[in-house]
């Protein structure tokens, strides 16, 4: 059965056509600039990349330019678009209401649009993508996943704020955790390599946003990031965890409103905040080889933050049998992984910098091979997790 998974940005489109029987992604791409100019990059089962500059004035023209790519000419990878049963949407808040996947109904939308204030960049986006696609496909059946769904299994002493309760009861203010999709997948997969019962995962997705997840038996008891995705490790461009007194600090001597805060915490920050050089860790890890002291330092930051997590998720799960690294970083930057389980030894966090630093594809084990705690770098999968979701869920229906 074909699934089209879209994540719809405000001004981007990610999509896949995936065969969940399979796991074969037929075709996958990223529409950028929409309402600006318009450039999509293609990719036809992995072997074939194109990209193609594409007026997209709105979300509409995008999602009709994917669905005739995919339909014509020699980018061809199916007949019809009645060979695609169903859509898969990427969604970043579930709020409270959402503790796993659902189909498509006026309710779920209503649930989704009432989220917007916690995820005012985000809802807006996928709610112009489902309807444009209930617009286009009239007749196949759309499914929301949700970003924050596995994280709702987390006690409330783990997801409230040490603020006054009333916050909470009126306002929903408290820690949601995104990345749900990957850590359920990553965990999942660490949970069938351990092959045994009663587990305790931790799970590290280190990408442009990174987040960590506490799973017992399965089931997130913690994570870093919290009623966005601001908090917790140091990230691409996002400080990650910071003094609250620094917003009014900040305002009151650079005169910086609001937004201009948020903007400076989300975006100026990270990464690309303390090396001065990029958000992408690649050059700030060349940058630290040439010398640099800052990108050295933004090393070590990243690296420490991730070990201090490492510490507290021990100690709140209990022990651990498994630390799982994916996404961008995690999957490629061995000296981050290195640096992060550097002087855990006397926990039993032995990582094999031989194995470590060897590249590989697909799911591996990077602990010295008498070491009681396994260390993993398993690729994530997000999109398949969406694919498969959708499949149940319709073909339940
Ligand atoms: P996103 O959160 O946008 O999906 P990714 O998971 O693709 O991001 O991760 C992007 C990050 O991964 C960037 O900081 C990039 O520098 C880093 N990265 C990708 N490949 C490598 C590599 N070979 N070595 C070090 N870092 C890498």
């Amino acid at each position: 059965m074909l699934i089209l998974v879209l994540n719809a940005g405000s001004s981007s489109l990610k999509y896949q056509l995936i065969n969940v029987e399979t796991a074969e992604v037929k075709a996958s791409g990223l529409c950028e600039r929409i309402g600006i100019d318009g450039v999509m990059k293609h990719e036809i089962a992995e072997h074939r990349k194109l990209e193609i500059d594409q007026p997209m004035p709105t979300h509409k023209e995008a999602i009709e330019f994917v669905l005739n790519i995919l339909t014509h000419d020699d980018t061809k990878v199916i007949e019809t678009i009645d060979e695609i049963k169903a859509i898969g949407h990427r969604i970043v808040h579930g709020g409270e209401y959402f503790k796993k996947s659902v189909l498509i109904t006026p309710d779920v939308i209503r649930k989704i649009e009432e989220l917007i204030p916690l995820a005012p960049l985000h809802n807006p986006a996928h709610l112009l993508g489902i309807r444009i696609c209930k617009q286009l496909l009239p007749d196949k059946p759309n499914v929301a996943v949700f970003d924050t769904a596995f994280h709702q299994t987390m006690p409330e002493e783990n997801y409230l704020y040490a603020v006054p309760h009333e916050d909470y009861l009126e306002h929903h203010l408290r820690k949601y955790g995104f990345h749900g999709t990957s850590h359920y997948y990553v965990s999942n997969e660490a949970i069938k390599m351990l092959n045994k019962r009663d587990t305790k995962v931790i799970v590290c997705h280190l990408g442009n946003g990174s987040s960590m997840c506490a799973v017992k038996d399965g089931k997130s008891i913690d994570t870093t990031m919290g009623l966005t995705p601001l908090e917790g490790l140091v990230m691409g461009t996002r400080s990650g965890d910071i003094d609250a007194g620094v917003i009014p600090y900040l305002m009151d001597r650079k005169g910086m409103s609001p937004d201009e805060i948020i903007d400076y915490l989300n975006k100026k920050s990270g990464i690309l905040g303390v090396s001065g050089i990029s958000s992408d860790l690649r050059e700030v890890l060349k940058a630290a080889e040439d010398g640099d002291h800052r990108s050295k330092v933004c090393i070590e930051m990243m690296s420490n933050r991730i070990k201090k997590y490492l510490c507290s998720y021990i100690g709140l799960l209990g022990g651990v049998d498994a630390i799982c690294f994916t996404a961008g970083i995690g999957e490629n930057a061995d000296v981050i992984r290195e640096k992060a389980c550097a002087g855990l030894e006397f926990l039993g966090i032995e990582i094999d910098k031989r194995k470590n630093k060897k590249r590989e594809s697909g799911n591996r084990e990077i602990n010295k091979d008498d070491a009681p705690i396994k260390i993993y770098v398993i690729p994530t999968n997000e999109e398949y997790v969406i694919a498969r979701d959708t499949y149940n869920l319709v073909k339940k229906d």
